[in-house]
């Protein structure tokens, strides 16, 4: 088949292609005359080749592929950042530099779930779990600590159970207390910790909970670089009745949801960590009254909703909620960027999931949807 006269001016027309365009299409041997028709061609033109077929990708209808969240790139990554030790941004949004290890075993404690990989943490905020293990066992208050979750190497979001432990200055201590005898990793994987609560829900159980989960929690939270400890409402009416004879530290035990397993100790911003975002500093009152009144209501089970009656017209369904968006390196502070780049790290560049397989993943029944907010305002 030969490009002709006749071809080209019925394309000039059916495709009002512009005239330049065509010239080019039409290549060497056409001109155009002022008048816009083509000039005799005296020589045939092959057809250009025919277009490669376009591959159905995501990328040509203009869907952009999904970029990896925060929780994937940082979920990801298996060593520290080897830049100096600095806690980045907030307990519930950042990360951490240089973190360092818990050892999975020491005098006076053990690392619980290896496969989460989630004994990193502030070298201060290492030490300072080390030291409460080492004198609580010297004291026999406490038989040795069983630490669940401090932060991920690269501290950031998890894939799951927390909101915070972002910035290695958050650390969970089992309330249960450690077995004289090292745990196998199996057994740090399948042991679970012992819920502290009556079936109330709004009491401890007296046969689970005593004097060594209180001196254990009321030295951890007398450190003056602890500034909170995160308990259970019940656990914190617990304390209330046994303050002993200095209850100033009673003020730093602040009732959360969940934490009836475990109890967390939140370390303040160290000093060297100017981008570290501190949270408001606790009040002069010990909380034990209307405070933890209210908070036991929050916990206490709900009575049975009265039977609906039957004339009642059926409530129209909710629409259905949009998933929160999940956040991104770019919803971090700009250093978490260095800080999961550092030392040669390549993060992922492609969405993929992450998953926590190893046991109670997930949070806690009574786990309250922990946001900045509510942990900036009352916690
Ligand atoms: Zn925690």
């Amino acid at each position: 088949m030969v490009f002709s006269r006749r071809t080209a001016t019925r394309a000039a027309i059916w495709l009002s292609v512009p005239l330049t365009v065509l010239a080019t299409a039409i290549g060497v041997g056409t001109t155009l005359t002022s008048a816009g028709t083509v000039q005799a061609a005296s020589v045939a033109i092959p057809l250009p080749a025919r277009k490669p077929p376009v591959p159905a990708s995501a990328a040509n209808y203009g869907i952009k592929k999904k970029a990896p969240t925060a929780k994937q790139l940082f979920g990801t990554v298996k060593t520290g950042a080897p830049i100096a030790a600095r806690a980045v941004g907030f307990y519930a949004k950042g990360c951490l530099a240089g973190a360092k290890a818990l050892a999975v075993d020491g005098p006076g404690w053990q690392v619980m779930r290896l496969s989460r990989n989630r004994n990193w943490g502030h070298p201060k905020l290492v030490s300072l779990v080390e030291r409460l293990a080492r004198e609580t066992t010297d004291a026999k208050e406490w038989p040795g600590l069983l630490v669940g979750d401090i932060s991920q190497p690269r501290g950031g979001p998890m894939v799951s159970g927390h909101t915070s432990h972002q910035i290695g200055l958050d650390a969970d201590v089992w309330l249960t207390p450690m077995p004289d005898r090292t745990l196998t990793k199996r057994e740090r994987e399948d042991m679970s910790a012992v819920s502290m609560l009556a079936a109330d829900r709004v009491s401890v159980n007296r046969k689970v909970w005593g004097e060594g989960q209180e001196k254990l929690i009321k030295r951890a939270a007398s450190y003056p670089e602890v500034e909170r400890v995160l308990v259970h409402p019940a656990l914190k009416k617990a304390l209330c009745e046994s303050p002993g004879a200095d209850p100033s530290w009673l003020r730093k035990v602040r009732p959360v949801f969940g934490h009836f397993y475990h109890f967390h100790i939140r370390m303040r911003c160290p000093a060297n960590s100017t981008s570290c975002q501190a949270q408001h500093a606790v009040g002069e009152d010990d909380g034990c009254g209307k405070e933890l009144d209210q908070w036991l209501k929050r916990v206490a089970p709900k009575p049975p909703a009265p039977p609906a009656q039957a004339k009642k017209p059926p409530a129209k369904p909710a629409p259905p909620r949009l998933p929160k968006p999940e956040m991104t390196l770019a919803d971090l502070p700009d250093e978490c960027s260095t800080v999961l780049k550092a030392g040669g790290h390549t993060p992922p560049t492609e969405y993929q999931k992450v998953v926590d397989r190893s046991k109670n993943a997930a949070p806690p029944k009574d786990a309250a949807p922990a946001t900045t907010t509510s942990l900036t305002n009352n916690r």
